[in-house]
């Protein structure tokens, strides 16, 4: 199949050089003229495990494109997906403004009957509106006396993704589901025939209608978020009486009715989905006269449980922190990737900057994306190369991101390199070292340690 992905982000890229891995002639396009020269320069603007290769197995096949120019990449597709950003708007609803402008670019510059797939994360309703912006530009197409217009023919499918940043390829090419709305059964049938090769061992695509889809994907999310926020709202109950929220984890989690999956307390969810995807449902919700209650509430827990390492760090140090240097392993808002949206480290540290300390910091990854754009131009934030130096003299170790190469660390080492042993871990991946019962402080989220206050 002839395929063009529009967006060449986390979903897009994934997306085209997924497609492209098993024989489909792929062009991905992008209006960000740096990010397609640097993939056409054989360089990967984003880091994701597994993705480099392939890009560049894909790009030697011959299956793999990537270009500025959508005319050109539109000349001869056979189906195009939309995978532009859905930024959250004002209001906390989906910004669609880039989905609608790149559907009136394909009504304005599509040569061939084409099959539109939205890959973006769009609220119910959308395939119809991308539906109407396409065929009002051909319209004008029409009334302008362009001939080929008028035989041209199209669908929308909605095909949400449900991939994972740290785990996109995997996520993408074993998928749980795959989710297609459409209201033309064959053009959902041809959008379903391209994940085939991903499904040798069963089935598992879903076909229903596309407001069913937009909605699935939200839901989803959102049901994700929940568990949580209640997680974390049992883990403060936990901290409160004495409790342990891991043995509360797996007490509750091998009920096969609840299972055991995204139950981790932890220092808040991030990353560019849940909250983005949560206050948008919210907003649609409101929109159409539901009441959102608990959708409202899990954001609303999500937005205190941010602050909870600082609560922590103030908790033990007091509200004045000057003077005080606080060590961070982790900036991205989860292991895997080096994507910093709305990461629970991005207000910590402002959060400890604001009280005076200064911060020192290590991701392995992230540490680019926290310069160049999200904590760029802060004073007394200072960035290391390696977990070990970046707590030399520091007051504090705090755990944001559970980086695999944080999990098992040298404590003896952490130990000699920070003024005081004591650690604050936001993700509990500590708890099994039994800290406090070592000669540390140990503060964790609802793990029973060194006593605050
Ligand atoms: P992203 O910001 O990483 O990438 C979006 C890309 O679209 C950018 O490169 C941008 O330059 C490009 N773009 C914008 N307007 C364009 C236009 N008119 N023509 C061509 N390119 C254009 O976004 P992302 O993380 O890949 O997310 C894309 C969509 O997928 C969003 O709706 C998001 O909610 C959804 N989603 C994201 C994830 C994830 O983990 N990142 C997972 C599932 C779904």
């Amino acid at each position: 199949m002839r395929i063009t992905v529009i967006g060449t982000g986390y979903v897009g890229l994934v997306t085209g050089t997924c497609f492209a891995s098993t024989g489909n002639r792929v062009v991905c396009v992008d209006t960000n003229h740096e990010k397609i020269a640097q993939l056409q320069s054989g360089v990967i603007p984003i880091f994701e495990p597994g993705l480099d290769e392939m890009v560049h197995r894909g790009v030697e096949s011959g299956d793999l494109h990537f270009s500025t120019n959508l005319e050109d990449a539109l000349s001869s597709a056979q189906v195009v997906f939309i995978a532009v950003g859905t930024p959250m708007g004002e209001d906390g609803s989906a910004d669609l403004r880039y989905v609608l402008a790149v559907a009136e670019s394909i009504g304005q510059l599509m040569k061939t009957d084409l099959v539109v797939v939205d890959k973006s994360t769009v609220p119910v309703g959308t395939a119809d509106r991308v539906r109407a912006v396409i065929a009002q530009a051909l319209r004008n197409r029409i009334d302008s006396g362009d001939s080929v217009a008028a035989s041209l023919k199209f669908d929308v499918v909605s095909n949400p993704e449900f991939l994972k940043e740290g785990s996109a390829i995997a996520d993408f090419t074993r998928p749980d589901r795959v989710v297609v709305g459409a209201d033309n059964e064959a053009a959902g049938q041809l959008v379903a025939s391209l994940y085939e090769p991903f499904m040798i061992q069963s089935h598992r695509v879903l076909l229903m209608d596309t407001r069913s889809a937009e909605i699935t994907k939200y839901a989803a999310n959102a049901m994700l978020a929940a568990r949580i926020s209640f997680m974390n709202e049992i883990a403060k109950l936990c901290d409160h009486v004495g409790a342990n929220t891991s043995r509360v984890r797996l007490g509750i989690g091998s009920d096969t009715r609840i299972g055991s999956a995204f139950l981790y307390p932890g220092c808040g969810y991030g990353g560019s989905c849940f909250p983005k995807n949560g206050k948008a449902l919210i907003q649609t919700m409101k929109e159409n006269g539901v009441d959102p209650t608990l959708l409202q509430s899990v954001e609303d827990v999500n937005r205190k449980q941010k602050q909870i390492m600082l609560e922590k760090v103030v908790a033990r140090f007091g509200n004045d922190l000057s003077g005080k240097t606080v060590a961070i392993w982790g900036l991205a808002f989860k292991p895997n990737t080096d994507d910093m949206r709305e990461a629970p480290a991005i207000e910590t540290i402002h959060g400890l900057l604001e009280r005076g300390a200064k911060v020192q910091a290590f991701d392995p990854e992230a540490m680019e994306q926290a310069k160049t754009c999200y904590l760029s131009g802060l004073e007394n934030v200072a960035y290391f190369e390696n977990k070990y130096d970046v707590l030399n003299g520091a007051d504090a170790l705090l755990l944001m991101t559970e980086w695999p190469a944080f999990r098992s660390p040298d404590f003896d080492e952490i130990r000699e390199r920070l003024r005081e042993p004591i650690v604050f871990d936001g993700r509990n991946q500590f708890e099994r070292f039994h800290l406090h019962e070592n000669g540390f402080e140990y503060f964790a989220i609802g793990i029973p340690g060194t006593k605050l206050g």
